[in-house]
């Protein structure tokens, strides 16, 4: 998943419910000095979380001033 442009913030949504519960497939790695998982890679396969159901997700940019 590419990284995203600062200044040009998004949503993702369901393109089922519309809802924002969106879960995406990620890799965790254990960091010893931190002592917690960090996010290792994340792949694009995403998840609606209300519908339980893997979706395509929908990218919306999120409005100025909205
Ligand atoms: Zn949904």
């Amino acid at each position: 998943m590419p990284a995203r442009e600062p200044g040009h913030p998004i949503t993702i949504h369901c393109p089922h419910c519309g809802g924002e519960s969106i879960l995406a497939d990620a890799c965790a790695r254990w960091n010893v000095e931190m002592q917690q998982w960090e996010l290792s890679n994340v792949f694009d396969d995403t998840t609606c979380d209300d519908c339980g159901i893997e979706v395509c997700a929908i990218e919306r940019p999120v409005q100025e001033g909205a």
